[in-house]
C-alpha cells in the first residue's frame, strides 16, 4: 500500500497538505524534522512531499541522503522559492537516480496537488496490472542483452529494419520528410529498440557496418517511394564514430550517384554531444558532405554543452531541439524559454528548426506560435514500418 510522507518544517503547510491528501491515502506521516524522516524504511510505492527550505537540514541534503540510500520512493518537491530553484533540485534528484513526479511552488494549488496524487495512485495501479499482462514477447525482448556476436549476426542476416516517423511543416501541416529509426527484428526476441544495441555497436566498432546497412536500407526505401511518385526527404542518424571515417562522403556520394538520387533529399543527423570529440576530422568530413549536397542536422540540441562557435564552424542546415525541452514546455517556463531561444538562434543562423517529441496539441500550438518550422512526435505519428508509413501518407 502506498504511504505518503510529508516533510516540511512549517506546521501550517503540513496541515494543509494533510487535508488535501487524506481522502487519497490511508497512511500519512508528517515529519517536521528531516533527520527523523531519513530513519524511515521507505518502499518504492511510497510518495514523499519534500520542502526544499528547512532550517536544520535543507531539501537538497535530504535528496542526497535518499540517493545514498538508493531510495526508489517518489518525490514531490515543494518550495516557496522561484521555479528555477525547484527545477534545479529536480534535475539534481533525477541525476542521482531518484524519481520526481512533480514540482510545486508555494502557495500549493489544491487542485494541482490532488491531481498529481490521484494520477500517481492510478498509474501505479495500472502499471502493476500492465506489467502482469505484458506479453511474453515484450518480457523476452526486455531481458535480452545482445552480445557483439549477436549484433554482428543480425547485421549479416539482415535482421535490421527501418521505421519511419513523419516530420510535418508546421505552418502548412504538409509532410516535410521522415526520420529513419533502426529496429532489430530478432527471430526469437521480437522487436528490439536501438537503446539496446547502438551503444554496443559504438563500443565494438560494429557501428560502421550498422550505419552502412541503415544507409542502404534508407536509400532503397527512398528509391521505392520516388518510383511511387512520393519522393520523401529522409533523415538518417549518423554516429559520431562514423564521421571519423574519411571515406564516408565518397561512399555516400557514390551511392547517391548510382541511384540518381538528389543528395539534398538526405539529411544526416548528428548529435551535439557526439560532435565534441575530434572536431578537426569531423569538420573536414562534415564540410565535404555539405559540399556534396547532403543536408546536415544537429540532433538533441541543448544537451551537449557545445559552444556556440561549433554551430558557426559546422555547416548545419537544420537544428533539432532536444525532446526533453519540447516535452516539458507546456509545464515549465524555463523549458519553453530554451525552446524559443533555440528557434531564434536556428533562424538567425539560417537553419530550419525541428521540434521532436511533440506529444499533444498544446505543445504543437506553442511551437507554432514560436515560429518553429518542422514538428515531429507521437502527437502526429509514432515511427512506423515502411508500409504503414505509406498508408499513413496516403491518408493525409
Ligand atoms: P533520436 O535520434 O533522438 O530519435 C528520436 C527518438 O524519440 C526515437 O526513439 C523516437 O521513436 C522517439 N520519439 C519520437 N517522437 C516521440 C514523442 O513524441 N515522445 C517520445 N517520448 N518519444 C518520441 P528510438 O527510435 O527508440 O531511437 C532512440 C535513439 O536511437 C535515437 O534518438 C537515435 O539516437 C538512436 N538511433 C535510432 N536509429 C539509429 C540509427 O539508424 N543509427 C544510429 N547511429 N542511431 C540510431
Ligand atoms: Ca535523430
Ligand atoms: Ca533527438
Amino acid at each position: 500500500m502506498t504511504k505518503l510522507y510529508i516533510v516540511d518544517d512549517d506546521m501550517l503547510t503540513c496541515n494543509l497538505l494533510h487535508t488535501i491528501a487524506r481522502p487519497i491515502f490511508k497512511q500519512i506521516e508528517i515529519f517536521k524534522n528531516p533527520r527523523l524522516f531519513l530513519k524511515q524504511a521507505l518502499k518504492d510505492t511510497d510518495i514523499v512531499i519534500l520542502d526544499l527550505m528547512m532550517p536544520d537540514m535543507d531539501g537538497i541534503e535530504v535528496i542526497r541522503h535518499l540517493a545514498i540510500q538508493k531510495s526508489l520512493s517518489h518525490l514531490v518537491l515543494i518550495s516557496g522559492y522561484d521555479s528555477g530553484v525547484l527545477h534545479s533540485a529536480e534535475t539534481l534528484a533525477k541525476s542521482h537516480g531518484l524519481k520526481v513526479i512533480k514540482i510545486l511552488t508555494k502557495p500549493i494549488s489544491t487542485d494541482e496537488l490532488t491531481n498529481t496524487l490521484l494520477s500517481f495512485t492510478k498509474t501505479s495501479l495500472q502499471s502493476k496490472s500492465a506489467t502482469i499482462n505484458k506479453s511474453q514477447q515484450d518480457l523476452k525482448a526486455n531481458i535480452f542483452t545482445p552480445s557483439e556476436r549477436d549484433l554482428q549476426k543480425a547485421i549479416e542476416n539482415k535482421e535490421l529494419v527501418l521505421y519511419y516517423q513523419p516530420q510535418i511543416t508546421m505552418k502548412t501541416e504538409m509532410l516535410s520528410g521522415a526520420e529513419a529509426l533502426v529496429r532489430w527484428l530478432h527471430p526469437e526476441f521480437g522487436l528490439i529498440y536501438p537503446d539496446k544495441f547502438i551503444a554496443l555497436a559504438e563500443s565494438t566498432g560494429l557501428i560502421e557496418q550498422l550505419t552502412e546497412e541503415v544507409i542502404h536500407l534508407a536509400i532503397a526505401q527512398s528509391l521505392h517511394w520516388q518510383k511511387m511518385g512520393k519522393t520523401t526527404k529522409l533523415s538518417i542518424n549518423i554516429s559520431a564514430q562514423n564521421i571519423t571515417s574519411l571515406k564516408l562522403p565518397e561512399q555516400l556520394k557514390t551511392l547517391v550517384k548510382k541511384h540518381e538520387l538528389d543528395p539534398s533529399m538526405i539529411v544526416l543527423e548528428l548529435t551535439e554531444s557526439g560532435l565534441m570529440g575530434s572536431i578537426t576530422t569531423s569538420l573536414d568530413i562534415l564540410t565535404r558532405l555539405r559540399l556534396k549536397g547532403f543536408q546536415l542536422s544537429i540532433d538533441d540540441f541543448g544537451t551537449g554543452f557545445s559552444s556556440l562557435s561549433l554551430l558557426h564552424k559546422v555547416p548545419f542546415t537544420e537544428l533539432k531541439v532536444d525532446q526533453s525541452f519540447v516535452a516539458n514546455m507546456t509545464r515549465n517556463n524555463e523549458s519553453k524559454a530554451i525552446v524559443e531561444t533555440c528557434i531564434m538562434l536556428g533562424h538567425k543562423l539560417n537553419m530550419e528548426v525541428v521540434a521532436e517529441g511533440i506529444e499533444d496539441k498544446a505543445t504543437w500550438n506553442l511551437l507554432l506560435a514560436a515560429g518553429c518550422d518542422i514538428g515531429q512526435g507521437y502527437y502526429i505519428a509514432k515511427p512506423m514500418p515502411a508500409l504503414e508509413f505509406e498508408q499513413w501518407q496516403f491518408k493525409v
